[in-house]
């Protein structure tokens, strides 16, 4: 491998910064040359594309969003259009290529491999919904910014003796909306992963708080199952409390990674620039019991995870009884 180009693809986190940083510099230490490729795969096929050194990822690992920005690329499902990838790699000279983003950029990076180019993925998402890895690059900062306003809203809504309905992100998972449920001490978690949903029990559970002298509830609900605003109005038609739905939306995509998140990104970039390093193509890096590990693209794509049974088990006894 010479020359290692680098994208970011699908939704932004906080920490991309971090990983292309670790990307660009490890490359630039192992003596190859390095490529930004803006916009992700809209910006491949169009040769968005330039050459960086150690300078281009100067005071960027405290960033949010993305450097080389992002984007969905919907042509990039054809084959002529991949192909059309695969040969502007090669007018760049990229022969090796990262591309950091979720489950959709890594099918892209595994057409790219397959058409000669190789290619590692690195999980960044703040929704933690890529099976292969117990961690991916964004969730940290988006549970903490999330649990931050979380906790401004219970201020607020406690003074007021109100009952609060906050909508997290998480897309089809549920995990912002468990850790939040655990971290800001919710009395009801909406998740999409459990099915059984008995809105008459929080119904009754709110009415026996405020008989208990209870001046709050907090109810998280998370994007997959949403409907926060509806289910506020039931609320407050079947209790009389005041309820007022927060739908906390794209802020939480936003703002400076935390410490975990540099950390993971540092290390999944420099570990990725390493597999290249060594010949290898078609892998996605994971985090796993505490250590980082690949994995082949199609097998990690066929992964299933599941949210803990554990912390849901624990969400539920720590809510008001
Ligand atoms: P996020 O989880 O943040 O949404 P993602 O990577 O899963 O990230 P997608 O929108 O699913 O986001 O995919 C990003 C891009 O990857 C798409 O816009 C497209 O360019 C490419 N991509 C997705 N699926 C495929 C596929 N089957 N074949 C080739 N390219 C794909």
């Amino acid at each position: 491998i010479k020359t290692i180009g680098v994208l970011t693809s699908g939704g932004d986190a906080p920490g991309m910064n971090a990983a292309i940083r670790a990307v660009v510099r490890t490359a630039l230490a192992r003596g190859k040359r390095v490529m930004g490729i803006r916009k992700g795969y809209q910006g491949l096929i169009n040769g968005d594309i330039f050459e960086m050194d150690a300078r281009s990822v100067s005071d960027t690992i405290q960033r949010g969003g993305t450097m080389l920005y992002t984007a969905r690329c919907i042509e990039f499902l054809q084959p002529e259009v991949q192909q059309r990838g695969a040969d502007m790699c090669k007018v760049f000279g990229i022969d090796g290529l990262v591309v950091i983003g979720g489950d959709g950029s890594f099918k892209g990076a595994g057409k790219l491999a397959n058409l000669g180019i190789n290619t590692i993925g690195i999980p960044g998402t703040i929704d933690l919904d890529i099976d292969c890895t117990d961690y991916t690059i964004g969730f940290d900062t988006a549970v903490n910014t999330a649990m931050e306003a979380i906790d401004r809203l219970r201020d607020t809504s406690t003074s007021h003796e109100r009952c609060s309905v906050v909508e997290v992100m998480g897309r089809d998972a549920g995990y912002i909306a468990l850790w939040c449920g655990i971290v800001n001490g919710a009395e009801y978690v909406f998740l999409p992963e459990v099915q059984n949903i008995k809105e008459e029990e929080l119904i009754e559970k709110i009415l026996m708080n405020r008989k208990k002298g209870k001046r709050h509830n907090l109810i998280i609900m998370s994007e997959g199952v949403g409907g926060s605003d509806e289910l506020a109005k039931r609320i407050e038609a079947a209790t009389g409390i005041e309820t007022r739905a927060t739908i906390l939306g794209h802020l939480q995509r936003g703002g400076s990674p935390t410490a975990v998140d540099r950390m993971h990104a540092s290390m999944m970039g420099a570990y990725a620039v390493d597999l290249l390093c060594k010949g290898e193509s078609n892998r996605v890096v994971g985090f796993k019991n505490n250590t980082y590990v690949d994995f082949d693209i199609d097998e990690a794509l066929a992964m299933q995870k599941d949210i803990s049974s554990r912390q849901y088990e624990v969400s539920q006894m720590l809510e008001t009884r």
